[in-house]
């Protein structure tokens, strides 16, 4: 995986968390200029899928998306 900051690959994974029905990482690059931390979600195919849909649906509602989740340094 590569920071989508520096778009290196020196990153590590700093914790794991098992929600319900999904896995959320919380990952941080080790590039010192750089520093970014942000989290990954791993679900399944078919919640995806209805992930997407629902994405859709806000979208063409034009409703402003809510997922900047970017921690304070
Ligand atoms: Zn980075």
């Amino acid at each position: 995986m590569k920071c989508p900051m520096c778009g290196q690959e020196s990153v590590t994974t700093v914790d794991t968390r098992n929600e319900d029905d999904c896995i959320i990482r919380r990952k941080h690059c080790l590039n010192k200029e750089c520093d970014y931390r942000w989290s990954t979600i791993e679900i399944d195919t078919s919640q995806w899928y209805s992930a997407l849909q629902i994405q859709e649906h806000r979208k063409q509602r034009g409703r402003p998306r809510k997922n900047d989740e970017r921690e304070p340094r």
